[in-house]
């Protein structure tokens, strides 16, 4: 007999949140076709969970008009009854979001920070500003935003809608599934009834509690803490704090020594998150009488906040050990887990997104091997296993054993108030960075690292950046040659672009004489400097907006540097 269908919990792990909360938008459920005919439908794509990363996966597939069908169980977005678990967006998540069409709505609801400043006691221990920093200074995009998770969700489904090509299906809960050499098939169950709906490639979004994992026999190394933190999401009737910096203390004489996170998002609602005793009682600890008294102690007796949310929560860390097992790929929360300090959770979400959302369309459309996806696991991995050590260090940090780890900790305080060497080693979270490909076979030795979504000038003088030359490869691979062009290099180029998914550009440095229609002008070298083209002629930029490879001539090394970033050995050997 089919399951009857049970609305998602209210809460999901924050039980005993308060406040009024948000009004989260409701997205109607449809009874699905297949439902309608009793036959079960065949799809390329098939998305399991409407999050961040899979909303993210879907936007991305819909832009470069790849169909899909995505299944979420909820008909919201966020977490129904919370106010917002994520809040940080990093730039490179920013710059995707920028090429999926929705940058300009975060941008005008969030709000944009570069300096963080942490305390320790009334001491500045540690302080960064990331404009200063090269990873983030040559961006279109700013280094942060903070915004309300639900509601870059929400954007992202007004995009979809916009741009078609993916069935969002709301209340449709994947509740069981089977592979073979065939094909996966999925049972789906909704209020209405049960039905089934086969896939060629399935992608596992369903975030940390992914009854994929099970279904696939996935193995993952998990570990949990014992630290307990609790959320006051306010808006301050009285004076505000620093708007525009990120501030953090490791310890706060406001909160029994313990460490405290304060954060500006969207709507003037401040973040103010409040590290509790190990053993504390979440219920308790989140009681509005008692956060009020705690916000007082941290803000002054005068201090008058509206409530908008309070949620205690822990967490843990979680790394699957292979990210595609069959026809299933892992990807965000039910990938790896990680605790939130350095906002590395959904942006790493958004970035395993971006990084098989391009290789899915290439395979589909016939212009990368079946082996590209593969890449997808040599990639995301290094970075999930990355974003997992990197979290692991600040937790420990925050929360350290008995012994060694305290011992550290209190020299590491004690130095970074005395010597600026030592601020390095105060650790309350490791901003996302746009991690590093050192293992793909997709890149070569010179390839795997992010491309900032840099300016230039356009042959007629107005500024453009690389998401729009990326949007005018579409899809294809991106290859950019620098400085000045021969006859003998042009042809092979244009014997290449015929043969290979790839589009080329001339990208005229000061002095340079302009040999390509297709041209852009860097007269600061900011596009050179993105690419990370020292003494290089060219890169080869991948639709993700990292480089592949460079190099000096166009040859066969070219050649061989497209079909390896497109997944196959072998390339049409004429064109080289
Ligand atoms: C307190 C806190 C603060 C955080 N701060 C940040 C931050 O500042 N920046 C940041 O980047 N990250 C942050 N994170 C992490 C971030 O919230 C998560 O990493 C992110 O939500 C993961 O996205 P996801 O799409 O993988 O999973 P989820 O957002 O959990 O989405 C999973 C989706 O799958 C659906 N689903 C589940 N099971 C099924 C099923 N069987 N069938 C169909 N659908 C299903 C659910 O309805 C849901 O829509 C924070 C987390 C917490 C708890």
């Amino acid at each position: 007999m089919a399951a009857a269908f049970e609305q998602t919990a209210f809460t999901n792990s924050y039980e005993f949140t308060q406040g009024a909360g948000y009004a989260l938008p409701e997205y109607p459920f449809v009874v699905p076709a297949e439902l309608r005919s009793g036959e079960v439908s065949h799809h390329p794509i098939v998305i399991a969970g409407g999050g961040l990363a899979g909303l993210t996966l879907a936007c991305s597939l819909a832009r470069y008009g790849v169909a899909a069908v995505l299944l979420d169980e909820d008909n919201t977005v966020g977490v129904k009854g919370a106010s917002s678990r994520g809040i940080c967006y990093t730039q490179k998540s920013l710059e995707i979001f920028h090429r999926l069409g929705i940058y300009e709505r975060i941008a005008a609801k969030g709000v944009q920070w570069s300096v963080g400043r942490t305390f320790a006691g009334a001491d500045e221990v540690y302080s960064f500003d990331l404009r200063q920093q090269s990873a983030y200074n040559l961006s279109s995009q700013p280094p942060f935003i903070n915004i309300q998770q639900f509601y870059v969700e929400a954007y992202l489904v007004q995009r979809i809608r916009e741009l078609g090509h993916v069935d969002l299906r709301w209340c449709n809960r994947v509740s069981a599934f089977e592979q073979n050499d065939e094909g996966a098939t999925l049972t789906v169950t909704t209020p209405a009834g049960e039905y089934r709906i086969r896939a060629d490639y399935v992608i596992d979004a369903t975030g940390s509690h992914s009854p994929f994992r099970a279904w696939t026999g996935a193995s993952f190394t998990a570990r949990k803490g014992d630290d307990r933190w609790c959320i006051a999401d306010v808006r301050f009737r009285t004076q505000q704090p620093h708007a525009t910096e990120r501030h953090t203390w490791v310890q706060a004489p406001f909160n029994e020594n313990r460490a405290v996170w304060q954060h500006p998002m969207g709507d003037q609602v401040w973040r103010i998150d409040y590290q509790m005793e190990p053993d504390a009682d979440p219920q308790y600890v989140s009681r509005e009488d008692v956060v009020r008294e705690r916000l007082a102690r941290h803000f002054g007796e005068g201090c008058e906040v509206e409530m908008v949310w309070i949620g205690p929560y822990a967490y843990r860390s979680e790394c699957i050990d292979h990210m595609r097992h069959g026809r299933v790929f892992f990807m965000g929360d039910a990938a790896k887990v990680v605790s939130p300090f350095g906002a590395r959770g959904g942006n790493t979400g958004i970035a395993d997104a971006d990084n098989l959302a391009w290789k899915l369309a290439a395979v589909l459309k016939g212009r990368a091997a079946a082996a590209l996806l593969d890449t997808y696991h040599e990639e995301r991995h290094e970075a999930a296993c990355q974003n997992v050590l990197v979290t692991n260090r600040t937790t420990r940090f925050l929360r350290p054993a008995q012994g060694a780890e305290t011992l550290f900790r209190q020299a590491a305080l004690g130095l970074a108030r005395q010597y600026v060497f030592a601020r390095q080693l105060v650790n309350t979270g490791r901003m996302a960075i746009a991690n590093p490909y050192t293992r793909s076979s997709a890149c070569d030795g010179t390839g795997g690292l992010p491309v900032q979504n840099v300016s230039f000038e356009w042959p007629d003088g107005s500024a453009g950046c690389v998401n729009e030359l990326l949007q005018w490869a579409d899809g294809r691979l991106l290859l950019l040659r620098f400085g000045a062009l021969g006859r003998g290099a042009l042809e092979r180029l244009r014997a290449l672009v015929q043969a290979a998914p790839v589009r080329c550009v001339q990208v005229v440095g000061v002095g340079d004489i302009v040999a390509a229609v297709e041209h852009v002008r860097d007269v600061d070298g900011h596009l050179k400097g993105a690419c990370h083209v020292f003494g290089h002629s060219w890169a080869l930029v991948r639709p993700d907006s990292y480089v592949a490879a460079c190099g000096d001539d166009i040859d066969a090394a070219l050649v061989r540097a497209i079909a390896q970033s497109m997944g196959a050995a072998e390339l049409d050997r004429d064109c080289a």
